[in-house]
């Protein structure tokens, strides 16, 4: 039977961290993976270049049943920590959008950082390696492994969400929680793009490819979510940063709300009709790409060519209410194969929230996405996983 003082299960950005700095503080440490590879997910991330962090993160951009529940790991492990670690590595960044912070060369480098941290722990990494049972008694945990048993005191658990199974994610984490009596928030698939019924959205095929900023939202009430974000049409659907951040919020039956204008569009079609002799077509363009423009006035039956003086102001009224106050019904999501990140998992009102620790089973913890907290579109999801690691470890 080996013996170590922690086993982390799962080599990803959470598991991995944790690792590191418990190695560092003198623990003994496993560190456990059943896929080939280290960190897919922060080697896929970003486009190859991993959104590390956003430089403005608070709590209020994460969702839980439990929102008070990060505030605590949040507060002790800053994306201003994360970005002294890199530079302490001599990893190169840039800021792309809104606080938004990536590498300038590529997600590998993060994960050569964190391994160069387990590293200097002394961290024993024993990957691929699966876990076949955990067993808990008075002297701590058994962990059957793949490479035989191991007896430690404290199991972390760092098995991530479901989504992108063909690169080793499982419900391994969530499984566990159950066996220890631990409720599960039930997870579904955010940060997905949202599928509509084909015959449905046949009109608006025409659109694919365009891009615009648009607001979006869904919900009422606490459950309302509401971006500003670039929207992109495509053949089936909607996709692009507005719809990714408001699909989290989404819930099956309930319409999004997109304003293609703001709603003081008709004022400038009325003014614009008192002064121009364009006609509606190009006058609509002046306001909107003009893709748009046209498709939107075939599907609202208004005559593109006709001069703006002769088009009724209760037509310029229709029209611009139909941009601002578009309504559509999404069918479903595109499921666990093209969600960034899990909504729900390991429900945080059983943990401490300064340690990540069972408040049910002595020494065992949770941490990054398997825990009930998702993170919006951003690099708030990575902010999440080392925050809530270095809250643990450091209590370990
Ligand atoms: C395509 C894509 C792009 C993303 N881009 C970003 C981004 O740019 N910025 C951002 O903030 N977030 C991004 N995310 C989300 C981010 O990757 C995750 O939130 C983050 O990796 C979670 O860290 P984690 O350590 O909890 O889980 P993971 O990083 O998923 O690690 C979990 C580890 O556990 C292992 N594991 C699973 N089951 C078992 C088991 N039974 N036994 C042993 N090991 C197991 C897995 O192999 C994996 O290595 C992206 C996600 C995807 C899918």
């Amino acid at each position: 039977m080996h013996h170590f003082d922690a086993v982390v299960v799962g080599a990803g950005a959470a598991g991995l961290f944790c690792a590191g700095i418990a190695g560092q503080r003198g623990l003994k440490v496993l560190l456990l993976d059943h896929a080939d590879k280290v960190a897919e997910k922060i080697r896929i991330s970003g486009g190859g270049r991993c959104n590390f962090t956003n430089r403005d993160t608070t709590p209020a951009q994460f969702l839980s049943a439990n929102p008070a529940f990060c505030k605590s790991a949040l507060a002790r492990y800053t994306p201003a920590d994360f970005i002294a670690l890199l530079q302490r590595h001599g990893v190169a960044f840039h800021e792309k959008h809104r606080g938004q912070l990536f590498c300038d060369e590529s997600s590998e480098q993060v994960i050569r950082m964190l391994l160069a941290e387990c590293a200097s722990g002394g961290v024993a990494h024993w990957q691929p390696c699966a876990v076949t049972a955990v067993r808990h008694g008075t002297a701590g945990f058994e962990v059957d492994t793949a490479r035989g048993p191991v007896h430690t005191p404290r199991l972390v658990v760092a098995t991530g969400g479901l989504p992108v199974p063909k690169i080793g994610a499982t419900d391994w984490g969530l499984r566990l929680a159950r066996q220890f009596g631990h409720g599960v928030v039930e997870p579904r698939p955010a940060l997905v793009p949202l599928s509509f019924d084909p015959a449905a959205w046949a009109p608006f095929a025409a659109l694919a490819g365009l891009s615009l900023e648009v607001a979006i939202e869904t919900g009422e009430g606490r459950q309302r979510g509401r971006f500003v974000e670039d929207l992109l049409f495509t053949h089936r659907g909607l996709s692009g940063p507005a719809v990714l951040q408001i699909s989290s919020f989404w819930q099956p039956g309930s319409p999004l709300r997109l304003a293609l204008a703001d709603t003081a569009l008709t004022e400038r079609l009325r003014q614009a009709k008192l002064t121009s002799r364009r006609q509606l077509g190009n006058e609509l363009a002046l306001h909107l790409p003009e893709r748009l423009a046209s498709t939107w006035l075939g599907l609202q039956d208004l005559p593109a060519q006709r001069p703006m003086p002769e088009i009724r102001d209760k037509d310029l009224a229709r029209l611009g209410d139909s941009l601002a106050h578009w309504q559509v019904l999404p069918t479903g999501t595109e499921g666990w194969r093209k969600a960034e990140v899990m909504a729900g998992g390991v429900d945080t009102r059983e943990l401490d929230s300064q340690t990540l620790a069972s408040r049910r089973v002595p020494g065992l913890r949770f941490i990054g996405e398997v825990v009930d907290v998702t993170g919006w579109l951003g690099g708030y999801n990575f902010q999440w996983a080392w925050a809530s690691a270095a809250a643990c470890a450091r209590a370990l």
